[in-house]
């Protein structure tokens, strides 16, 4: 019962990079996870830079797909993150109103 493991090349589609516009390649699991927004990383630099000024006071990285690049932090590290604090505020929400219905 010992298949060898086939890797297929990565899937990849065609996207046009946020920053320069230029079409280029990446991943589909990459843009599944939210990468492969530049062409380059120096591209994800420029971009990064504009919208730390930008989103700064905004603190809603979850809800912008394109945009959650506000510090140099890699998308799981992001996720972990933010999982923890829905974690922390629902159960801290659910002591405090009493409801405790689940
Ligand atoms: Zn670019």
């Amino acid at each position: 019962m010992t298949e060898p493991k086939v890797y297929p090349p990565p899937k990849m589609v065609d996207r046009k990079c946020k920053w320069c516009r230029k079409p280029f390649q990446a991943r589909a699991v990459d843009v599944k996870r939210g990468w492969g927004l530049f062409c380059s990383k120096s591209c994800k630099a420029m971009k990064q830079e504009k919208r730390t000024h930008q989103f700064k006071n905004l603190q809603h990285e979850s809800s912008f797909p394109d945009g959650r690049y506000d510090r140099d932090m890699s998308d799981w590290e992001r996720r972990e993150i933010q999982h923890e604090r829905d974690l922390h505020e629902s159960t801290t929400s659910h002591g405090q109103d009493g409801t405790g219905g689940w």
